[in-house]
Order: structure tokens, then C-alpha cells, then sequence
């Protein structure tokens, strides 16, 4: 019953069919994304750990975190990862108008260059999509970690993923402290169960 939440719902995938849930390029590749760093407890470690692989992944950046690490930013930047917005004070965008989100979106590209964007918690009202969506690909994804989740065993978290990744799957992380223990103990394992089943690991575009 709960696995069905590590999918995104089928129902907020058709409401919003022009956002990338998946790439469907037919490749067996799979795409990690860390949301809401960069944080020096959890991005350095990522990234040593991402070099150590010999894998690339895509950071979405909250600009503040950016404004507050700019060596970090830069070192993901300069490590080969693909980054992307994810508003400049991880705003929900069902609580703030789309005047008031677009702004915190823009401010934040002053720290984040980038043409990609993921709404934070997943919640954008259509009419701020359709404003980002002139200058962003708005960027979801195929299976939420769950690494946050204090109420699940790192085993579990690394289990959950395993179960439902498939050829094209985006991996949704997080570079926050809340989600380091599940995180640090799934993400090495993922990689080398991932590349032993053949898959390959790309950046979102
Ligand atoms: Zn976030």
C-alpha cells in the first residue's frame, strides 16, 4: 500500500503531462537528483562519494543555500553535475501567489544558472507553471526516496527505491540533515546495485 507513494501519482503525472517525470529515451539509465542544498554536511559527501563512482547526478539548489555556500555550488558546478532551481526559500507553491513565487524563483537565478526547475514538495499551481515554463523545464520525478522519512529504516529506504526504479527513472534525494542517514546508507549501495544490473546514470535536461 505505501509503495504506491514512492511513484508520483498517476493523477498529478496526467494533470501535469508537460512537466519530465521520466526520460523515455528507451536507454537503461537512471537519473539522481539531490533537492534542497548545497549543505556542507551532506554535499560534500555526496559529491566525494558521486567522483568516487564515477557518476554524475543534478543538484536542485535552494538559492539561498547557494548565496550562503557559493564554494559548494561552484564545486558541483566544476565536478561535471548538472544543477537546477529550486526557488531561492523553498517555497510551496499552493500557499504563495504566482507573483510572489515566480520572484523567488528569479532571485534565485541570480545564484543558479540554470533552465530546469523543481517546484519544492512538488506543489505549483498551474498558473506558475505556466509563467516558469517560458524560460524552465519544470523537472519531477519518477521515484521519491522517502530518505527524509525518520519513520523508515535505511534498509527499508534503500529497499523502497530498488523496488521501483526502472530505465529512465528520476531519484529524487535530498542534501538535508533531516535525510542523511537513510541517504548516505542507500546512495552508495544504489549505485553499485544499479551498475551491476547494467544501468548507466545521466543528468536531467
Ligand atoms: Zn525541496
Amino acid at each position: 500500500m505505501k509503495l504506491r507513494w514512492l511513484r508520483a501519482p498517476g493523477i498529478i503525472r496526467r494533470l501535469f503531462p508537460d512537466f519530465v517525470w521520466r526520460y523515455n529515451s528507451g536507454e537503461k539509465k537512471v537519473y539522481l537528483t539531490f533537492d534542497d542544498g548545497p549543505i556542507p554536511e551532506s554535499t560534500m559527501w555526496t559529491l566525494d562519494l558521486l567522483k568516487e563512482k564515477g557518476i554524475k547526478a543534478t543538484f536542485f539548489c535552494v538559492g539561498d543555500n547557494v548565496r550562503k555556500y557559493p564554494n559548494l555550488y561552484q564545486r558541483i558546478v566544476d565536478d561535471g553535475h548538472a544543477v537546477g532551481n529550486h526557488t531561492h526559500n523553498h517555497l510551496k507553491g499552493w500557499y504563495n501567489n504566482t507573483q510572489k513565487y515566480v520572484e523567488n524563483v528569479i532571485l534565485a537565478s541570480e545564484f543558479i544558472e540554470s533552465k530546469l526547475f523543481r517546484p519544492p514538495y512538488g506543489l505549483i499551481k498551474r498558473s506558475q507553471a505556466k509563467y516558469l515554463q517560458t524560460d524552465y523545464k519544470i523537472v519531477m520525478w519518477d521515484v521519491l526516496s522517502g530518505d527524509y522519512r525518520q519513520d523508515i529504516s535505511p534498509e527499508r529506504c534503500y529497499r523502497d527505491v530498488m523496488k521501483n526504479v526502472r530505465p529512465g527513472s528520476i531519484l529524487l534525494f535530498h542534501n538535508h540533515l533531516k535525510s542523511e542517514k537513510n541517504m548516505r546508507y542507500t546512495i552508495p549501495r544504489l549505485i553499485d546495485e544499479l551498475h551491476a544490473q547494467g544501468y548507466e546514470f545521466g543528468v536531467c535536461h
